[in-house]
């Protein structure tokens, strides 16, 4: 059995990419894992047959987490389930990236309800049962660009920012309960969300990242998994940029 094997953890946006990487590591190491999606069932299955495959338990479960009643729906899937909820990924996100001229407020309102208002929801139904068992583990998916901002981005670097300043005061709202909040601010990964960037901009990238590569989903993942975990007992409220050196 894994260190995570009493744990019941919920990772938002688990289908594709990041999330996925992270739900499959938390199953890896013993977690029941609920594997949220929105718009990829077969992906979000696939996901759960992979955790399934190495002897823990997972479901998937639909819910638009940037709705109210989604998220709340998601929240409750885990307690009627399972009785409980340990961990909470707040992984899922979305771009609709362009320069502020030519950005429409509908884009900016997308990004930040998908990336930020979802946080908030998943979080909040999170922490009225975490609190009766005085434990819970919140690891939010920031970005790198909510730390240093990235042109084009506005509205994606003000909810990644947002997700930072939210773990903070969060973090300081629960601690004497047991629960620590945390993010992870990765640099660049190749996922469905950057896989169409212009080649001269990853060429650029590139010679900008200390370690001379871009991150992928198990780098991302294995931070995740700490901060989830019982080693990350005495750290909360803190940002853990996982970008090569990019940012330093
Ligand atoms: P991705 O491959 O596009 O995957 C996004 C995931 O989010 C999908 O599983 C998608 O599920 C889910 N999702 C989107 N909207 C949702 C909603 N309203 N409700 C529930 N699920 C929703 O993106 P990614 O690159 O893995 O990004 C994951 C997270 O990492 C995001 O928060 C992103 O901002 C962050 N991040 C990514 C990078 C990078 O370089 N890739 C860098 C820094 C931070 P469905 O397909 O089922 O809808």
């Amino acid at each position: 059995m894994g260190a995570f094997s009493e744990r019941i953890a919920i990772v938002t946006g688990a289908s594709r990419g990041i999330g996925r990487a992270i739900a499959l590591e938390l199953g890896k190491r013993g977690a029941t894992v609920i594997v949220n999606y929105n718009a990829s069932p077969d992906a979000a299955n696939e996901v759960v047959q992979m955790i399934q495959a190495g002897g823990t338990q997972a479901m998937a479960f639909k819910a638009d987490v940037s709705t109210e009643e989604g998220a709340n729906e998601l929240i409750k899937a885990a307690v009627d389930t399972y009785g409980k909820l340990d961990i909470l990924v707040n992984n899922a996100g979305t771009t609709r990236d362009n320069v502020i001229m030519m950005m429409k407020a509908e884009d900016f309102d997308t990004v930040i309800q998908t990336n930020l208002r979802s946080t908030w929801l998943c979080s909040k139904a999170a922490v009225r049962t975490m609190m009766r068992k005085r434990y819970g583990r919140i690891v939010n998916v920031s970005s790198i660009s909510g730390v240093m901002g990235n042109a084009g981005q506005t509205n994606y670097s003000a909810s990644k920012a947002g997700m930072i300043g939210f773990t903070k005061a969060l973090a300081r709202e629960v601690a004497s309960r047991g629960i620590t909040v945390n993010a992870v601010a990765p640099g660049f990964v190749l996922t469905d969300l950057t896989k169409d960037l212009p080649a001269e901009i990853t060429e650029q990238l590139n010679k900008n990242i200390p370690l001379g590569r871009w991150g992928t989903v198990d780098d991302v993942a294995q931070a995740t998994a700490f901060l989830a975990s019982d080693d990350a007992a005495y750290i909360t409220g803190h940002v853990l940029v996982v970008d090569g050196g990019l940012a330093m």
